[in-house]
């Protein structure tokens, strides 16, 4: 007899409309949810931003506490940029840099007429 994998819902044994993945930590799970419960979920949730951290949240872990020095100063020195060498990264920032730029100009012709 073939055995057919159903779906259920995580939560309450409803069939599962959706499978959700999300870390916790460095572990990547899985959860099934149907419909209403999919919606619980997402009612207070947020889409990541792109690009790092604020600075405040990536400090707060990182460093200890280390008392504030007003300085009204501020750091506009840049890194010295590293050159790519790997063709597969390259190749990437190359893709999204591209895809970056039609969506922008998606977005201006769209302006534009409407
Ligand atoms: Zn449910």
């Amino acid at each position: 007899m073939a055995e057919r994998a159903i779906l259920v819902c995580d939560v309450c044994g409803e069939p599962a409309s959706e499978t959700v993945s999300f870390k916790v930590g460095t572990r990547t799970l899985l959860k099934d949810f149907c419909s209403k419960h999919l919606a619980e979920l997402t009612a207070g949730a947020r889409r990541p931003r792109r690009g790092r951290k604020p600075k405040s949240a990536t400090q707060l872990q990182a460093a200890p506490r280390r008392p504030r020095r007003a300085s009204k100063k501020t750091t506009t020195a840049r890194r010295p940029t590293r050159q790519i060498k790997d063709t597969a990264t390259l190749e990437k920032r190359r893709a999204a840099l591209a895809k970056a730029r039609q969506a922008l100009a998606e977005k201006r012709a769209a302006a534009k007429a409407g």
